[in-house]
């Protein structure tokens, strides 16, 4: 594989294991996040901070559910897809891994869709085939 035509696809396919949507990752949420969603599930922005988030930091996160889940789990697919944060839709496509290629296989370690077989200048041309696409 040529590290000049890798895509995001030759590093990472998602296997829908939930894994990522489980346990306190701190899932930030942007403003843009939080209007996109509390739109999308119909409520008001002060009724979604209440009822979804948690604050960390200073910064609003999603609460878990009792299983453990992020409340937006829904035993298989995550309930607001279509607006999902922005940390779940880019991940494992972080700025972290260019700063640090290493970030890449500890995030591997609880995420069955990052292929760890590869050279670390693969990896860091798939994650900046991502990052050059998504900034178009
Ligand atoms: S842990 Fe990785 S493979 Fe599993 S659902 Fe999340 S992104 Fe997909
Ligand atoms: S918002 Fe969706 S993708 Fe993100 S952690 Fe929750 S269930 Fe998973």
């Amino acid at each position: 594989m040529r590290a000049d035509r890798v895509l995001p696809e030759d590093i990472f396919a998602c296997r829908r294991c939930g894994d990522c949507c489980r346990g306190y990752g701190g899932t930030y949420l942007t403003e843009a996040d939080m209007a996109a969603i509390s739109s999308y599930v119909g409520v008001d922005r002060a009724v979604f901070k209440g009822r979804y988030c948690v604050m960390s930091g200073g910064r609003p996160v999603i609460r878990q559910a009792e299983n453990g889940y992020c409340v937006f789990w829904d035993g298989g697919l995550c309930a607001i897809h279509p607006v999902k944060p922005r940390m779940c839709r880019q991940w494992p496509f972080l700025e972290s891994v260019l700063v640090d290629v290493s970030n890449w296989k500890a995030m591997a370690s609880c995420c069955p869709g990052m292929r760890t077989d590869l050279p670390d200048e693969i990896i860091l041309a798939g994650v900046r085939a991502y990052l050059e696409r998504t900034a178009a």
